[in-house]
């Protein structure tokens, strides 16, 4: 019997394991942390042997083949003596794919592959077809496949996954956009970043599609050096396509154009406001197309689709300040859309640990649309460098809770304004996880 071992005991790696379980492997799985309960948990219902708290060499290197989950880097030293030693390393979601015959729309990019992921997903249950939602949201791709079947998945692909992706194939494959994130995890080379993202086109064939977003430089660039088989279905909102979909800005409408098929998406008809979110629908409304659902389900989904959790999400309105939590905007771009689509003066919460952030393309933003600046943060210093030139310094404050950030951006705040937080940086400095920052900004906003 062939021994798998998965490393890392979280969504990922115990749904490899269970994976690995239900199709007669000699399973084993090792975490150098601590396992969490609902995980330890499965594992012992599929009576799966595992360790945490450290690697048994002995136990690993034995291995046919490892599945790594997403969160462990290639830099790993266990991982450099397994790829030394010539084992191959592969990912949960190129694993779970040698067991699944579904058709798969995968979704990757720097921003707005949640949003994209769940339109979509959204989009096919509406049609009445029967899709798993899966990948980087919710329950694992690969527990999916072992324990339920599937005639579609929607999956959201990070280039973690990518990383260790080899025969893998979606037969849609969407990439949002690409802009610089995660760099450490890359040698801080831009060019490993793009080429991990564009692992999800390698095994496109021409019947299969692949949707970009072609006002991107970055994805532009990239394929321009590469050769790819599949069908090519940009979105933009600069030009018009012939094949692809685009904005006619005139007549505030989206245009999708597949195969002969012409398709009208208003503006005004779209559930989630923003220029990224015209993105983000345009590349829903292709994978749609693709999928030969039909326009008047496409039109009705956009309009129905409801804003996710701590994405652009509107809290409550206070004294007629509307409270937006945008929480997951952790990188300089996605706080770019979050300002560049507000209409209101705007009260800005931002701040976090630092990724190497280059603030100067939001200054333009700034100087249009934010009144006031709440910093939340340990170290706030280069939003200060950045910023109080701007708005000036009697109008930035730091804050170390989110409590006291709500309550200094209230007190900004004037009737008619807005109060966003969008923070542009990671929050381990002062919270567990992005949502549980958006968590306490619910609370504090409540609480008011
Ligand atoms: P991801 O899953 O890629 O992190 P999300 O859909 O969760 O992306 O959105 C994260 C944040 O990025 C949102 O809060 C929003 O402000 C911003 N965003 C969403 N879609 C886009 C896009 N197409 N381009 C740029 N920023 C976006």
């Amino acid at each position: 019997m062939s021994r798998i071992v998965v490393l890392g005991g979280a969504e990922s790696g115990v749904g490899a394991a269970v994976l690995a379980k239900v199709k007669g492997f000699d399973v084993f799985l090792s975490d150098n942390g601590k396992i969490k309960e609902e995980y330890l948990e499965t594992l012992r219902q599929w009576d799966i042997p595992f360790e945490q708290g450290g690697h048994t060499e002995e136990l690993v290197l034995n291995a046919d083949e490892v599945v790594k989950s997403p969160g462990i880097p290639s830099t790993a030293p266990l991982v450099r003596k397994l790829e030394a030693q010539g084992t191959h390393i592969i990912s949960e979601i190129e694993f779970a794919a040698r067991y699944d015959t579904a058709k798969k729309i995968c979704i990757t990019g720097s921003n707005g592959k949640t949003t994209t992921t769940s339109i979509i997903h959204y989009l096919l249950i509406q049609a009445g077809l029967d899709a798993g939602l899966g990948g980087n949201i919710g329950k694992s791709y690969a527990l999916q496949v072992a324990t339920e079947h599937h005639d579609y998945y929607v999956l959201e692909i990070s280039s973690f996954q990518l990383d260790n992706c080899y025969d893998f194939r979606p037969d849609i494959a969407i990439i949002t956009n690409i802009t610089p994130d995660h760099l450490d995890r890359y040698e801080y080379k831009m060019e490993n970043y793009v080429k991990s993202k564009f692992r999800i086109t390698r095994n496109l064939r021409p019947e299969d599609c692949f949707i970009f977003d072609s006002d991107d430089a970055i994805t532009i660039e990239h394929l321009s050096k590469i050769v790819l088989q599949a069908r090519m279905l940009p979105f933009t909102q600069n030009d018009t396509v012939e094949q692809g979909a685009f904005l006619d800005k005139e007549n505030g409408k989206i245009v999708v154009r597949y195969e002969q098929d012409e398709t009208d998406i208003y503006l005004k008809d779209l559930a989630l406001g923003g220029k990224h979110n015209i993105y983000n629908s345009m590349a829903a409304a292709l994978a749609a197309k693709a999928t030969g659902i039909d326009d008047e389900t496409i039109r009705r989904s956009l309009k129905t689709f409801q804003p996710i959790e701590h994405r652009l999400e509107p809290v409550l309105s206070i004294r007629d300040v509307l409270y937006i939590n945008d929480s997951k905007a952790t990188n300089v771009d996605s706080a770019w859309y979050a300002l560049e689509c507000q209409t209101s003066p705007v009260v800005w919460i931002v701040g976090g640990k630092d990724k190497g952030n280059d603030y100067s393309v939001l200054e333009d933003l700034v100087r249009e649309k934010v009144k006031a600046i709440v910093c939340l943060g340990i170290d706030n210093t280069k939003i200060h460098e950045a910023f109080e030139g701007i708005v000036g310094a009697d109008r930035m404050v730091d804050t170390h809770s989110a409590r006291e950030a709500v309550e200094c951006a209230s007190r900004f705040a004037a009737p008619g304004d807005v109060v966003l937080l969008s923070p542009c940086c990671a929050s381990f400095d002062l919270f567990t996880c992005y949502e549980d920052r958006g968590e306490k900004f619910k609370e504090a906003v409540r609480s008011l």
